[in-house]
Parts: structure tokens; sequence; C-alpha cells
């Protein structure tokens, strides 16, 4: 468990299987309780193929889960991948890599 001062710890940048990733929906949601995560956002590659076993196994672990996706993209000669995560307060929405 990693200590805190009464904040919450969140991972809003995780890739499963159905991207390039290395664990499943639900090995994800169970080392984030073990890690003492309070919430997570799947942003997998491209697809949204992961989100409803996420959003469905994260009720039995008790961490929240987060819809998203990154979307590659192209702006000139840069390549950007965009992330979107939905199901907080308000949508976050920004560049996650270059
Ligand atoms: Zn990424």
């Amino acid at each position: 468990m990693i200590e805190t001062l009464n904040e919450k710890l969140c991972d809003l940048h995780v890739h499963s299987t159905f991207s390039d990733g290395t664990l499943t929906p639900e090995q994800i949601l169970r080392l984030a309780k073990e890690s003492g995560l309070s919430a997570v956002a799947l942003t997998d590659h491209n697809t949204v193929d992961g989100l409803e076993s996420f959003l469905s196994a994260s009720k039995n672990y008790g961490v929240e889960g987060i819809g998203g996706v990154e979307i590659s993209s192209v702006y000139g000669q840069t390549e950007l991948h965009v992330g979107l995560e939905q199901g907080l307060e308000q949508a976050v929405f920004g560049v996650l890599h270059f």
C-alpha cells in the first residue's frame, strides 16, 4: 500500500492487452487495487474494445474505472497521441505522447 496524505492516487493512462499492454483489463484492476490506487483510466490505442470488461470488473475491485481511448494522429510532421477519458466530473482531454 502506498502512503498518502489523505490524497487519492490514480493512473489515467493505462494500456491493456487490447492494444500494446501486457495485462488484461481485469489484471490491471487487480494490480491497481493491490497498489492502493483509487481510480484507473483504460486508454488503449485506437480501440475501446476492452472498456466493457474493464468497467464491469472495476466494480468487483473497488477501484473507479474510467473509460478512455488514445487516438493516434499526425499534425504536420509530428505524430500525436491524443487521450480522452470520461467518467470524472468532466472529461479530460490532452496530448499523451509526441
Ligand atoms: Zn499511451
